[in-house]
């Protein structure tokens, strides 16, 4: 079978739109088309997320309108777009940010509890105290199943 090279660049093209983080961040919304005429990939959206790097100048809504050459789009999807993930990382784009620096503060026993749900997933969830596992072992549920760690919960008044 002989296939058809704008074909490939066509397939291309929505390749390239769908790898791209900007795609990626914008689920759905981003396209990618090959003009023939032009011979480049255009990658087209809008009603975007605001730009990674350039918030003010391409604030929530706006449109991309990117070209990029049939070789090009082929270098940055074999490394899956490296150098500009790196650039949306380094900005703290898309959740990217470095983890905050905490640290951890003695919290009173009876502020903070575990919630334990049941394996059926049918039953109440309970909640225990954090020593509950080293006094009691896993809370097992009314229905005799053992329950698993859900998630804990700290007391607050907001
Ligand atoms: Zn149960």
């Amino acid at each position: 079978m002989i296939k058809k090279v704008s074909g490939d660049k066509h397939a291309l093209a929505e390749a390239y739109a769908k790898q791209h983080p900007l795609s990626q961040e914008n689920p759905g919304k981003v396209r990618g088309f090959y003009n023939e005429d032009s011979g480049k990939i255009t990658i087209h959206g809008s009603g975007l997320k605001a730009h990674p790097l350039r918030r003010s100048q391409y604030p929530n809504g706006w449109e991309l309108d990117h070209d990029v050459t049939p070789a090009q789009a082929q270098k940055d999807m074999a490394n899956n777009f490296k150098e500009l993930r790196q650039k949306y990382a380094d900005a703290g784009a898309f959740g990217d940010k470095k983890p905050l620096k905490l640290k951890w503060l003695k919290a009173p026993t009876d502020m903070v509890r575990s919630v334990y749900g049941c394996e059926s997933h049918r039953c109440k969830n309970v909640t225990v105290t954090p020593d509950y596992h080293q006094n009691n072992g896993t809370p097992v549920c009314d229905c005799d199943r053992d329950m698993v760690f859900l998630r804990v919960e700290i007391a607050t008044n907001f």
